[in-house]
């Protein structure tokens, strides 16, 4: 039976080594060096040439010895020889002026070497046990060999996070929901009067990196209780049974320090569903851990002043049990930020940052739609860098431009080396996406085109902004963007006759744009208003998986390859019908490499092309 929680075997192996190497060092080598050094046997004329050398110092009778002791090289050593028959010995001794007679203390008396050999060891032993002790609790989060069990939530008090609701942009909702939980604890008397009883849990649901953890930490500052913080994944622990023993104890000091807060961040770790298959020992300690959170949370008396958050970003993979009133029953969804939400974002980290009075953060947060509070924070971040790497003393527009595509797209690849032929069609490839999108009227702006190529592999890409921020997609408008989408390849196809790798990530987006149409936005006429597959977990990517029958999964894939087929064909009209602009255009990208929505627009629009349509991009749908 494989335990999960079971210590690794190989810390105790190492201890037994250390150990026996320990003994084995102090007998064969401490000792011996020792014993050498305490009696040096030498014959009594060497003990004369001593004796008239002068470096004696003391001498002892003993019997049919003479022990005495010598300074040599500044250090003193002891020395044995046996006793001849010398009446002239105490005379020698006299005019040598060596102390005699009295008894030598020996350098190593037998206590010290005994302690030397057996105590000494046992020491270094206990010692090296300690520090090994010492690191095997620390790995496992605790505090020291006898805190096992012991809670390691770090208590947090106002002023230690130093966050306040101020740090936190947007999220209005959650900070209000949170402002409420604030209140609670600094007037609970409000509350009672009334009659009204707070929710004893709140749990923080949202994508990564929308400030979960920033909003607890902020409650924290505000709320002027003390604040335990715990993440889920230190409840599961290296012993069986020690991950329960925490939350007990977690909940025990809780109720000590109440009113506090408890928070308990990545709350999936432990609080995923219970699934009833791990009969082999698999999940038992975590089930159990979370056994034993749900059974403190009942026991709780809300009154107390103790509130529980949470946070996690797979709240569909959390048991059911934790969902039920009484628990985490009020459920604050922390979202993507919005339009408003993301300039405020933007100015909150600005702040700290020096930038120029001239940065328009609501252009960066118009091209950052879908991105969340922890990628914005990263994008100022790498706009001061850019800014420091360019010399400059404050940030600009541009740095903060190039750091969205940093932080989206990855870093510029300077190096990579591209052959001219492939540059042309990577060329030919974006300007087709950007031309369709002109051409298309219910279809965002062309905010950027580039063709440098970038870390996350992308060789060149096509941006496009909205003016405004967009809640609803009309079925044109899809339609029109997964046109847009297959225009790279159609471009190639159109140009060069042949086609490339580089439309792979187009392909992919097409066609899960077209899948999602079908099956969960109820958008073609065959399965009209039926949803064919759900959402697996909404806040990590939105996987979906379908939810059908076999035969209806394969009309759906007709249907989605339908789709496609007919934007392809869309997509390679609309160019045909303006090649002159797209050789005109991708020349000039050539040359730039990267060039602006304003430049693309100005040579679309400019007089010789011989197009039929050389009307403004907007009005010339190409139905
Ligand atoms: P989560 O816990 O939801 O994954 P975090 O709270 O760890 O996200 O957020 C990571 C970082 O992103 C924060 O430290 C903060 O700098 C930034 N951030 C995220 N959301 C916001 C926001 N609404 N306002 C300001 N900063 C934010
Ligand atoms: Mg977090
Ligand atoms: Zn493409």
């Amino acid at each position: 039976m494989k335990q999960e929680g079971m210590p690794p075997k190989k810390p105790i192996i190492f201890y037994y080594v250390i150990v026996l190497a320990v003994l084995l060092l102090v007998n064969m080598l401490v000792l011996p060096y020792l014993n050498t050094q305490r009696v040096n046997e030498v014959d009594y004329s060497t003990f004369l040439d001593m004796l008239q050398n002068g470096i004696i110092k003391q001498v002892q009778v003993q019997g049919d010895t003479i022990n005495y002791l010598a300074e040599m090289n500044g250090a003193q050593a002891l020395f044995k020889t046996g006793r001849m028959e010398d009446p002239d010995l105490i005379h020698r001794l006299q005019s040598a002026g060596v102390e005699f007679g009295k008894a030598i203390p020996e350098t190593v008396s037998p206590i010290i070497e005994i302690l030397i050999s057996w105590v000494l060891p046992l020491v270094i032993i206990f010692g090296v046990g300690q520090l090994l002790m010492r690191q095997l609790t620390k790995n496992m989060g605790g505090a020291g060999a006898m805190s096992f069990g012991k809670s390691n939530a770090k208590v947090y008090v106002a002023a230690q996070t130093g966050k306040s609701f101020a740090d936190v942009a947007g999220e209005e909702e959650a900070k209000q929901a949170l402002k409420e939980i604030v209140d609670f604890l600094h007037d609970p008397e409000k509350y009672k009067e009334i009659g009204a009883k707070l929710p004893k849990g709140a749990l923080l649901v949202g994508p990564p990196g929308t400030g979960k953890t920033l909003l607890a930490q902020a409650v924290a500052g505000e709320a002027h209780v003390p604040f335990f913080s715990i993440s889920g994944s230190e409840f599961v622990e290296m012993f069986v049974g020690m991950g329960a023993a925490r939350v007990r104890d977690l909940f025990k000091q809780a109720a000590e320090k109440a009113p506090c807060i408890v928070f308990i961040d990545e709350i999936d770790a432990i609080g995923k569903k219970r699934d009833g298959a791990s009969g082999l020992g698999g999940n038992d300690e975590r089930e159990q851990t979370l056994n034993q959170l749900l059974t403190e949370m009942d026991g709780f008396d809300g009154s107390k002043g103790v509130v529980i958050l949470a946070a996690t970003n797979r709240p569909e993979s959390l048991d059911q049990a934790l969902l039920r009133p009484g628990r985490f029953d009020r459920r604050v969804p922390v979202e993507l930020p919005d339009l408003q939400g993301r300039e405020a974002i933007l100015k909150v980290h600005a702040k700290d940052v020096k930038m120029s009075d001239q940065v328009n953060f609501r252009a960066i947060a118009l091209a950052t739609s879908g991105t969340s509070g922890a990628e914005l924070a990263n994008i100022i971040n790498e706009g001061a860098l850019l800014a420091v790497k360019e010399g400059r003393k404050v940030v600009e527009q541009r740095d903060l431009e190039e750091a969205i595509e940093t932080v989206l797209a990855g870093y510029q690849r300077k190096g990579a080396v591209i052959s001219p032929q492939e540059k042309r069609v990577i060329s030919y490839h974006e300007i087709g996406h950007a031309l369709v999108a002109a051409r298309q009227k219910a279809s965002a702006p062309v905010h950027k085109i580039t063709i440098i190529p970038r870390t996350s592999g992308a060789l060149g890409y096509t941006m496009q902004v909205d003016e405004d921020e967009h809640y609803l997609m009309t079925r044109e408008e899809l339609l029109n963007k997964i046109t847009t989408l297959t225009a790279g390849r159609a471009a190639e196809e159109l140009i060069f006759q042949q086609i490339t790798s580089g439309a792979s990530n187009d392909i992919e987006q097409a066609t899960k744009l077209a899948r999602t149409m079908i099956t969960r936005l109820g958008m073609s006429e065959e399965f009209g208003m039926t949803a064919l597959a759900v959402v697996q977990n909404q806040y990590l990517g939105g996987d979906t998986s379908l939810a059908c029958s076999e035969s209806t999964a394969t009309r759906i894939d007709n249907a989605v390859m339908e789709i496609i087929s007919e934007a392809h064909a869309k997509a390679l009209d609309i160019l045909k019908a303006n090649e002159g602009k797209l050789h005109e255009l991708a020349a000039f990208l050539l040359e730039k490499e990267t060039i602006t929505g304003e430049e693309f627009m100005e040579i679309l629009n400019r007089e010789p092309a011989a197009l039929p349509e050389a009307q403004p991009a907007q009005d010339s749908a190409a139905e």
